[in-house]
C-alpha cells in the first residue's frame, strides 16, 4: 500500500508529495489534469509573498513579520486565523531554500508588477517553470505520478481515511475503469471550486435585475479546479470554512478565454482614468488607494454591474505608466465616437466624462504617491489621480469579473488535519486554495495564495508521513520545524 496519496497538481499538492517522500514515505500523486494542463492555479502564478527582517537576495529592504500580518489583518477586515495566518508569514521568511533545492529560481522583482519589489519574491519563468521544477524533482525522488487521475470520491473510516476513487475516464480515445486507490495517508490538494460554473451559479444566485451574474465570470486560471473533492467532502460532514461568493477576483479583459487567460489579461489602468458600466456611468472611486491594494476589489464591483460590465476609460496622459493588457484597447478621437463604438448610451457617456472633468482639481500628479489630483462635489468621487481626460485619442478596454480562487474551504489546525466536528483527523490533512479560506475570509494581498499552498503544502506532506509511519524530528511539532 502506497503510504501517502496527495491529491491534486498544483503548488500545495507538490510541496506536500515533496515534503512527505523527503521523510521517506512512498508517494502517490494524482492530478486532475493531462500532463499537458498540469500545475493548476499554480502554473499561472509569478509570485510568493516573503517576510523578511532585512535585505535578502531578491527582496529589498525589510517586510517584518508584523507588518504583513497587519496588511493580511486589513485587506481581511480581521475574517482570518491569526495563528494560521502568522504560520503562513513565518513560513514565508525561510522556504526560499527549500524551494531552490527543488529546482525553483528567483529573479528580482521588475518594475511594473505592482510595485512589489519589497514584498514578493519572484519565480524565475513564472509559475509554469516553478511547478515544471517540482515535477521533475518529484520524478527525481520516486514520486508516483498520475496524471488524467481526476478523484471522484473519498472513502472514510468515521474521521479515518482509507482509499481515494478516481471516476471511470476516457482518456486518449480509451475508456479506462474506475480505481480505488488505498493509502495510509492524504493530503487534499485540488484547489477551490472556481470552475464549476453549476457551484458558482449556486453561490452567487440571482440578482435584483433577474440576472445570474456568476454566468458572465471569467476563470483567470485552470478548468480542472471544479470543486468536486470539496463537494465530496461536504456530504461527508467535515468541518468547512468561509463564504462561497468570497473569492479573489478581477477585473479582466472582457476578451479574454473562458479559461486560462491569466495574468496577461488584467487590466492595470483603472486608477488612471475613469470606469463607467453599461450605462455610461461611473460606480466607484477609481484613485481610493494604490493600484495593488485596490486591484482585487475590481472583480466584484463589476460583478455588481448590469450585464457584469465595464469599460476602462482613458485618454493620451496614461500612456507608459501602466502595464499595456494583451489586447488592444478601443481607440476614438472624440468621446461621442468613442462611445458609438462601445455600444454605450452616447449622451449619458459623454455627460459623466464632461462631469467627471469638471470636478477634477488638478494639483501635483504623483502616480507613485496619494497625490492631490481630486474630484469635488462628484459622487462617487475621484480621490487621487484623477485628470481631466482631454487629450484624444481615448481609449477603452472592456472588463468582466475574473475569478482567480475561491475561499470556501476546509476548516483546519495548525497541523493541516481535515476536521469532523471539531475534531482532527489522525491521517487526512488538507493544503492550499481548499484551506486558504481558515487565512483568506475575504479581500487579497498579492503573493499570499503561493505563501498558503507553500506553507500548508509543506506541512501536510510532513503530517501526511508521520501519521504513515514516517516519523522526521520536526513531526511531534511540524507546524514550526518543517516550515
Ligand atoms: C492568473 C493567476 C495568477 C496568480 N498569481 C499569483 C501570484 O503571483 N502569487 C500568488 O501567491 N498567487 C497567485 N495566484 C493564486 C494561486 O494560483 C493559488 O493561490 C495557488 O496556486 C493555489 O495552489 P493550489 O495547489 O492550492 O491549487 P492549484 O495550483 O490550482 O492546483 C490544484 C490542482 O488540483 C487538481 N485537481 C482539481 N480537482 C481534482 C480532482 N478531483 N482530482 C485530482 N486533481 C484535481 C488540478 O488539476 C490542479 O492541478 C494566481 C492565480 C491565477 C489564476
Amino acid at each position: 500500500m502506497i503510504d501517502v496519496l496527495v491529491i491534486g497538481g498544483g503548488n500545495a499538492a507538490l510541496c506536500a508529495a515533496l515534503m512527505a517522500r523527503e521523510a521517506g514515505a512512498s508517494v502517490m500523486l494524482l492530478e486532475g489534469a493531462p500532463k499537458i494542463w498540469r500545475g493548476g492555479n499554480s502554473q499561472h502564478t509569478r509570485n510568493l509573498r516573503c517576510m523578511h527582517d532585512a535585505p535578502q537576495d531578491v527582496l529589498v529592504d525589510a517586510y517584518p513579520e508584523e507588518e504583513y500580518w497587519q496588511d493580511l489583518l486589513k485587506v481581511t477586515g480581521g475574517i482570518t486565523n491569526e495563528k494560521l495566518a502568522r504560520i503562513v508569514i513565518r513560513a514565508s521568511s525561510n522556504c526560499r531554500d527549500w524551494m531552490r533545492c527543488h529546482g525553483v529560481h528567483f529573479q528580482p522583482s521588475l518594475s511594473g508588477a505592482l510595485h512589489v519589489a519589497r514584498t514578493n519574491a519572484f519565480f524565475m519563468g513564472g509559475g509554469k517553470a516553478l511547478v515544471n521544477a517540482y515535477f521533475r524533482s518529484a520524478e527525481r525522488l520516486g514520486i508516483k505520478i498520475r496524471y488524467n487521475a481526476q478523484v471522484t470520491d473519498i472513502e472514510l473510516k468515521g474521521a479515518e481515511f482509507v482509499a481515494a476513487y478516481i471516476g471511470e475516464r476516457e482518456v486518449d480515445g480509451q475508456r479506462l475503469p474506475a480505481e480505488r486507490i488505498q493509502a495510509k495517508a492524504c493530503v487534499l490538494a485540488a484547489g477551490g471550486f472556481e470552475s464549476n460554473r453549476a457551484w458558482l451559479r449556486e453561490a452567487w444566485g440571482q440578482n435584483e435585475r433577474g440576472e445570474w451574474p456568476s454566468d458572465n465570470f471569467l476563470i483567470r486560471g485552470t478548468r480542472f479546479n471544479t470543486g468536486v473533492l470539496l463537494r465530496r467532502m461536504q456530504n461527508l460532514g467535515a468541518d468547512f470554512i468561509g463564504d462561497p461568493t468570497q473569492a479573489h477576483m478581477v477585473a479582466i479583459d472582457a476578451r479574454a478565454p473562458l479559461y486560462d487567460g491569466g495574468i496577461c489579461t488584467r487590466i492595470d489602468c483603472v486608477s488612471l482614468g475613469v470606469v463607467v458600466n453599461r450605462d455610461g456611468e461611473r460606480f466607484y472611486d477609481e484613485g481610493e488607494d494604490f493600484w495593488p491594494k485596490r486591484y482585487a476589489i475590481w472583480g466584484r464591483l463589476v460583478a455588481g454591474q448590469p450585464g457584469q460590465q465595464a469599460y476602462s476609460i482613458i485618454d493620451q496622459q496614461a500612456l507608459g505608466r501602466f502595464m499595456p493588457p494583451v489586447f488592444p484597447g478601443t481607440k476614438a478621437n472624440s468621446l461621442e465616437d468613442l462611445a458609438r463604438q462601445l455600444k454605450l448610451p452616447v449622451t449619458q457617456f459623454v455627460k459623466t466624462i464632461e462631469q467627471y472633468n469638471a470636478a477634477c482639481r488638478v494639483g501635483t500628479f504623483d502616480h507613485t504617491a496619494l497625490d492631490n489630483c481630486h474630484t469635488e462635489g462628484l459622487t462617487p468621487a475621484k480621490t487621487h489621480w484623477a485628470r481631466p481626460l482631454v487629450k484624444p485619442p481615448f481609449c477603452a478596454y472592456p472588463l468582466k469579473p475574473g475569478v482567480t480562487f475561491t475561499y470556501l474551504g476546509l476548516a483546519t489546525d495548525d497541523t493541516a488535519a481535515v476536521h469532523f466536528n471539531g475534531e482532527a483527523s489522525p491521517n487526512l490533512f488538507v493544503a492550499g486554495e481548499m484551506m486558504a479560506g481558515n487565512v483568506l475570509g475575504k479581500g487579497y494581498t498579492a503573493g499570499i495564495g503561493m505563501a498558503i499552498g507553500t506553507a500548508f503544502g509543506r506541512i501536510a506532506g510532513v503530517q501526511a508521513a508521520a501519521a504513515a509511519g514516517f516519523l522526521t524530528p520536526s513531526s511531534t511539532e511540524p507546524q514550526h520545524a518543517a516550515v
